[in-house]
């Protein structure tokens, strides 16, 4: 598969902006957790840029997977602590993951994860294609390489 027809084919896609929106307005997650504020150079997981200079962000619980079987795992994102603009490029990977490893792990559409693996720096964009090249497959999930925290989806365009 060519970059062209992979930047065709795929759409990587933020958390929900009402997810980030009720932390910041209500200072309480999903979960029942009480939010603080993080000074650091963290990636926001709605305008999906990593920061270069310490900022504000929230550290909120976040389930990226309906809550249908044992792989719907809740763990920490950050987001930026003031309003952002979400990440509009969809069709383009997020330039600032570019530079980073990258754990990828591919559900099919029950939830259940299909396969999974760590991509070096500039290879996560491949490697999600490859994946969803795969028919079983509807959804990438980019993580970090070693918090693993969850990053953002990939699914086809
Ligand atoms: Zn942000």
């Amino acid at each position: 598969m060519t970059d062209e027809s992979t930047k065709r084919t795929l759409r990587f896609i933020h958390i929900p902006e009402k997810v980030a929106e009720e932390a910041r307005r209500t200072r309480i997650d999903a979960f029942g957790h009480h939010l603080k504020s993080y000074q650091g150079r963290e990636s926001c997981r709605v305008c999906l840029n990593i920061s270069r200079e310490p900022e504000d962000f929230l550290l909120l619980s976040y389930r990226p997977l309906p809550d249908r079987n044992p792989y719907a795992e809740v763990g920490p994102i950050f987001i930026h602590e003031r309003e952002c603009t979400p990440y509009g490029s969809l069709d383009e990977f997020p330039e600032d993951f570019r530079s980073r490893a990258l754990v990828l792990r591919a559900y099919d559409g029950d939830g259940e994860i299909v396969d999974a693996t760590v991509a070096a720096a500039g290879e996560g964009e491949r490697a999600a294609a490859n994946f969803l090249d795969n028919p079983t497959v509807e959804e990438v999930h980019v993580r970090h390489p070693t918090y693993t925290c969850f990053d953002f989806k990939v699914v086809r365009g």
